[in-house]
């Protein structure tokens, strides 16, 4: 499996310059003349290539990726399918908009998505964007299927960043503050956080939980959806309680409530199943994709019951570039190289080898609270030593010296106290136990 992948790049790491190195540094000066303050970027050393589980920096640095660019190239940056179908697709059409003169590229993918989606019943999909634009699609079909308005979201939700998402999404700073009035009718329940919440809480009594607040507070009647990231991603990678998702899906169907699974970051081999929702024999009514779907080209879905899907009017779905062609390649490529490579297997190693070494990482130091994640979706919670404090500090500073040694890791989490990896699921063993041990130093001599 692994061993059939090939690298146009060297799988090492190999550092030649402090980092930033020079040229980056250059490049951060014209950014900050030409690209708007808002946008950020945790790192700031800039790519000229990339391969499996390598970037290299324009100063000749080769870093090891621990971030996938937030979980979108499973596949690696540079898949050579992935390049050839788009490089073959560029050279014929870039674009004729599938709602003006359609073509079989966007068929293909949304025959894909049925296949690889949760649950055998008959299904329909639109392509669009972006994951935003995904979710935004998912609640305006719920809200037409059930002629109802109110949309539940949860504690520690991540969405996105425009209008509906920003409100669905849980944190403040940065994707709410000052970007308000936000949308209305989404409410916000109690997530199940197996960490935080009172020890002993199942699953299912989190879910009643839940449950018991929607009705009381808005009624089963006035809901259209419940919107839920199987794991939870930006919040922290929370991986709700057995029980949980299982509890509030047949909660929705008895209730007539659209139950929408947020893949985007889950989805695509990530969790060690296509689907986050695989793992526990949930079935969502619909599910939303992008991130992970496509090898990096920009692209995403929603998939969901053909009778909610079609009860959409003719041109109250679409976009101008939603589903392009060329992103329909890269989607096409990307699906034969997860099969081909069965990266399900591969991220559940992964998972399995970053797990057992953490464990023992976490028995050693105090300040790690908890290890948790599901395939090469993994976190560490970085708490003050021996306490469940979040340490958002000392967590900046891990991942500031890991980059230093040349190994880009992400935070992430409502407290901003949790290091995420998320590798490119094609990355070489030898250079995944690399990236590693810096991160393990890291740790140890922050704390
Ligand atoms: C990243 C993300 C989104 C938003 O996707 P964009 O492509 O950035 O709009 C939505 N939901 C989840 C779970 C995500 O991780």
């Amino acid at each position: 499996m692994s061993s059939s992948i090939t690298y146009r790049l060297e799988q090492k790491r190999t550092l030649v310059t402090e980092l930033p190195g020079p040229k980056s540094v250059e490049l951060t000066a014209r950014r900050r003349a030409a690209v708007a303050a808002g946008v950020g970027s945790s790192v700031p050393v800039y790519a000229a290539d990339a391969d499996g589980g390598v970037i290299v920096d324009v100063d000749g640095n080769s870093l090891i990726d621990l971030g996938s660019g937030i979980a979108v190239t499973g596949v690696g940056a540079s898949d050579p399918r992935v390049a050839a179908a788009v490089a073959g697709q560029a050279a014929h059409f870039t674009h004729t908009c599938f709602m003006v003169t359609p073509y079989e590229g966007y068929i293909a993918v949304a025959e894909k998505l049925a296949d690889l989606t949760p649950g055998d019943h008959e299904k329909r999909s639109v392509l669009f964007n972006s994951g935003a634009e995904a979710v935004e699609n998912a609640v305006k079909v719920a809200r037409l299927a059930t002629g109802r308005n109110a949309v539940v979201a949860f504690d520690h939700a991540y969405h996105g960043r425009t209008n509906l998402t920003m409100a669905l999404t849980a944190k403040n700073m940065p994707y709410k503050a000052h970007f308000g009035p936000f949308a209305p009718e989404v409410y916000r329940m109690p997530m199940s956080y197996p960490y935080r919440d009172e020890p002993g809480l199942t699953g299912e009594q989190a879910a009643q939980r839940t449950i018991t607040a929607i009705e009381k507070q808005i009624g089963a009647d006035q809901l259209a959806a419940i919107i839920i990231e199987p794991i939870q991603g930006e919040g922290g990678f929370i991986v709700p309680a057995p029980g949980f998702l299982p509890t509030l899906v047949e909660w929705a169907a008895k209730n007539g409530v659209v139950f929408i699974a947020d893949e985007v970051q889950t989805g695509f081999a990530r969790t060690g199943s296509w689907f986050a929702c695989d793992d526990e024999g949930v079935v969502p009514d619909i599910i939303t994709m992008a991130k992970g779907i496509a090898g990096g080209l920009p692209l995403s879905a929603i998939t969901g019951r053909a009778e909610l899907l079609d009860r959409v009017h003719p041109g109250g779905l679409g976009g101008t570039y939603g589903g392009n062609p060329i992103a329909c390649a890269g989607a096409l490529a990307a699906i034969e190289s997860m099969v081909e490579f069965d990266l399900p297997a591969r991220a559940r190693a992964i998972g399995d080898r970053a797990l057992t070494r953490l464990r023992e990482l976490a028995a050693d130091v105090d300040v790690i609270g908890d290890i948790r994640g599901r395939g090469a979706m993994i976190a560490i919670e970085i708490v003050q030593p021996g306490t469940d404090t979040p340490d958002p500090e000392l967590t900046k500073a891990v991942a500031a010296q890991a980059l230093d040694q040349g190994v880009v890791v992400l935070t992430c989490g409502t407290y901003g106290n949790v290091i995420r990896l998320l590798p490119p699921l094609v990355i070489d063993d030898d250079l995944f136990d690399d990236g590693l041990t810096v991160l393990e130093d890291a740790i140890r001599t922050a704390h």
